[in-house]
């Protein structure tokens, strides 16, 4: 018997799938359930049916979960901030391309951030905050899943292969409780188009939770990770559940967890909270 959980409230879009996986329909406060000894295609079906659908796992306690870490850009945000500081900066979209192959996994990760911090030589710092202010959205249900984990004792924190100044804006605005991003060299208000420090890629995303575990004192099948690129792979092996969100295939393929069509805060589905 598995259990299917549908990240929906359409009553007749769940008795239809509940009907052709011969299953059993659970009405939960917003979501449902389908029990089922039925064999199917998961991939296919989301696909079909254009709405996420998870497994549960018959191993994972989610009661135990204690720290998200998640990523910023593309995943608790709608936008690459520093594509978009390229953009407000009138440049090429060559920022936005050289983004979208790291993303993809085409293009190692360190190299390709120090090629866009580059070709960024010379913008004036105050575009930050316009990018910030103006560009910036939260991704749906991000506010009601940091708030719903706070409640949970869930600590949160960001790990971004961005800018400092993006993620430390938004773990305070959404009172996350820690993050890690990138230094650059800033020189008379403008970027000198030089990375300080050590770049975060795959592998210092996950070396983060080890940090963050030991800091908290936690074990790793504690964490929640969320990302949507190639650049999150590493971390997702760790992290006792992973959520890929709205993410690129090669992430995809290797999260627990899948969301596609709706916010964030789906993720809370899996607790015995508000779901
Ligand atoms: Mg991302």
């Amino acid at each position: 018997m598995k259990t299917i959980i549908i990240h929906s409230q359409d009553l007749s879009l769940a008795q239809r799938l509940s009907l052709s996986l011969k299953g059993e329909l659970e009405q939960r406060k917003k979501h449902f359930r389908i029990h089922t000894s039925n064999n199917f295609n998961l991939t296919h079906l989301r696909e079909l049916n254009k709405v996420d659908l998870n497994l549960i796992s018959e191993t994972f306690n989610f009661s135990e979960v204690k720290l998200l870490v998640s990523d910023m850009d593309s995943t608790l945000i709608t936008i690459e901030t520093i594509n978009e500081i390229a953009k407000v900066a009138g440049m090429s979209n060559e920022v936005t391309e050289i983004t979208e192959q790291a993303m993809l996994g085409n293009l190692e990760f360190t190299e390709s951030f120090k090629k866009r911090v580059s070709i960024l030589n010379g913008v004036n710092i105050s575009l930050f905050e316009t990018v910030f202010d103006n560009h910036l959205q939260l991704s749906p249900g991000v506010p009601e899943l940091i708030k719903s984990f706070k409640s949970l004792g869930i600590k949160s924190a960001i790990v971004s292969g961005g800018l400092v100044y993006f993620a430390e804006r938004l773990k305070s605005q959404l009172g996350l409780d820690t993050f890690q991003a990138n230094n650059v060299e800033i020189n008379n208000n403008c970027l000198t188009g030089k990375v300080l420090g050590k770049v975060i890629d795959a592998s210092e995303k996950a070396n983060y939770i080890y940090e963050l575990c030991e800091l908290y004192q936690l074990e790793t099948d504690q964490v929640i990770a969320i990302g949507d690129g190639a650049n999150d792979l590493e971390m997702m092996k760790i992290a006792g559940i992973s959520v890929a969100y709205r993410a690129k295939p090669v992430l995809e393929e290797k999260c627990d967890i899948v969301i596609n069509y709706s916010g964030l805060d789906s993720v809370l589905n899996f607790f015995d909270y508000d779901s």
